[in-house]
């Protein structure tokens, strides 16, 4: 264990979106950790003005480190279209502009992607944790392919377009509880939760 940390007991999660709470708190459960909702501290996000999802998941869990003087976790996540050279990426949430929903990125992308048959694409999710000068980082990615028209209900944002090969199907068409086994968001928490434990803070 690093000097001056000891084993986490709570943790603060830096966002306001109460699935986002709910899943990670499934994570932390069975190792006794209580997830604190950032809004107890503080009822703002800074802006995300990272050019890379690690640099935004720091900026929102330094936010929530300082706003509680508790460990805080923070995630940022998007995706990325080889065919865009990566777009739109940290501006995945306003591919179509500032306030843009989900259709119209979602319209954006398919116009952006034309008839290319060069379709890979992945989700990347980055998690931070901040525990006072010290920052614990993992990553988790899911691959897919972008289809030419939105498929399925479920889900949000890109899921529609999102096709999996290995299940055949679109991320939309995953109950939650599928989603939640191979997401980003899923496999970022996996190493999150494996570091954490090497590090015998968990
Ligand atoms: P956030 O960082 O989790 O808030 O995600 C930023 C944006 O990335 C969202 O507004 C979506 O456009 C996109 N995104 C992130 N995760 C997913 C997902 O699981 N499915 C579809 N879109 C996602």
């Amino acid at each position: 264990m690093r000097p001056g940390m000891k084993k986490l007991t709570s943790l603060v999660v830096a966002t306001h979106n109460v699935h986002k709470l709910e899943e990670i708190a499934a994570w932390f459960g069975p190792y006794g950790v209580e997830i604190v909702p950032l809004s107890l501290f503080s009822q703002e996000m800074p802006a995300e003005t990272g050019t890379t999802f690690a640099e935004n998941a720091l900026i929102k869990a330094r936010h929530g480190y300082l706003a509680s003087g508790l460990p805080t976790l923070a995630d940022d996540s998007g995706l990325e279209v080889d065919f865009l050279g990566g777009a739109p990426g940290v501006f995945s949430s306003r591919f179509a502009g500032e306030g843009a929903n989900d259709e119209e990125n979602n319209r954006k992308l398919l116009a952006a992607m034309g008839d290319t048959p060069l379709r890979t694409a992945r989700f990347r999710c980055v998690m931070v944790l901040v525990w006072g000068a010290a920052a614990v980082q993992a990553e988790g990615v899911c691959p897919g392919v972008i289809l030419h028209r939105p498929r399925g209900e479920g889900g949000f944002g890109y899921d529609p377009l999102f096709w999996l090969p290995g299940k055949n199907c679109s991320m939309a068409e995953l109950s939650r509880e599928e989603k939640n086994k191979i997401s980003h968001r899923a496999r970022a928490l996996a190493n999150l939760v494996t570091k954490l434990e090497a590090e015998g803070l968990i």
